[in-house]
């Protein structure tokens, strides 16, 4: 009896250490896992010790160009040290080529580049914060429902040189429009004109997610602010380096920069009223 015991206790052991952990999230580029791991593992992903909440729930974001392959390691409470490798699908972008673009609008001047490197660095410290909140685990909403007239992933090339990809989804509005919280969170930094992103807002979702939108006429939140999902916090502009009045939404898990589509779904076809 005792035996029979061991032996489907050893066969429980063996199994367990050998299935993956849960997680829940598309496995693609751009995509955002959440896993869940037993209490005391630790998660490491590329170079980051992921946050591990009392739970075991953690999540990681896949950057636009991530490999086929994501590997997350956990080391359990022993100091076991296992590779957990996920197949990521690749995603094949909008590429777009532009020719006979004039010189001085591909490069932007000496001091618009100093300027721009230190609103950079606002916003790359914003999305450096590891904080305990769970925002991300709930359902996000659109923060305004319109045409979708740019998406993520997307590139140019001008006169034949790659301009940075587009990392946002663009919603399309007349400035003025209110933007709302796309999910609860906490506000991490205002800033009313960075040179490419002019009216800038960044929102913090936990465990390094945040949400950045940009081209804002106008913040209506205060750094520090609790936000619930469906507040209104901001409206649309055409601030900063914008061909016309949109909304841009960007999301990072800390650098990685990851897909709003992915997590916030289908665009609602018909404005509520
Ligand atoms: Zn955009």
């Amino acid at each position: 009896m005792i035996r029979i015991i061991i032996v489907i206790g050893l066969v429980l052991l063996f199994s367990s250490a050998a299935k993956a952990f849960d997680t829940k999230g598309v496995w693609q580029q751009g995509g955002v896992i959440q896993g869940r791991v037993t209490q005391g593992t630790q998660v490491q992903f590329l170079k980051h010790d992921v946050r591990v909440d009392k739970d075991g729930l953690f999540v990681i974001g896949l950057g636009r160009d991530a490999e086929p392959e994501a590997i997350i390691t956990t080391i359990n409470a022993a100091g076991e040290k296992i590779k957990h490798t996920f197949a990521v699908a690749q995603r094949e972008y909008r590429i777009q080529k532009v020719n006979g673009v004039p010189k001085k609008t591909v490069n932007p001047s000496k001091e618009q580049v100093a300027r721009s490197r230190k609103e950079g660095a606002l916003v790359w410290h914003a999305r450096q914060l590891d904080s305990e909140r769970k925002d991300f685990s709930a359902q996000f909403q659109w923060p305004l429902i319109g045409p979708v007239t740019g998406v993520y992933g997307s590139q140019r090339f001008y006169n034949g040189t790659p301009g940075r990809p587009h990392f946002g989804v663009d919603v399309a509005a007349p400035t003025g429009t209110l933007v709302v919280a796309p999910v609860s969170g906490v506000v991490t930094l205002v800033h009313n004109d960075m040179f490419f992103s002019g009216g800038t807002l960044i929102v913090d979702h936990g465990h390094g997610l945040s949400s950045t939108f940009i081209h804002l006429s106008k913040i209506l939140v205060e750094k520090g602010q609790a936000l619930k999902v469906g507040d209104p916090i901001a409206e649309v502009g055409a601030s900063g380096r914008a061909t016309g009045p949109h909304l841009d939404w960007r999301m990072n898990w800390f650098e990685q920069r990851v897909d709003p589509q992915l997590l916030v779904g289908a665009m609602p076809k018909k404005i509520e009223k």
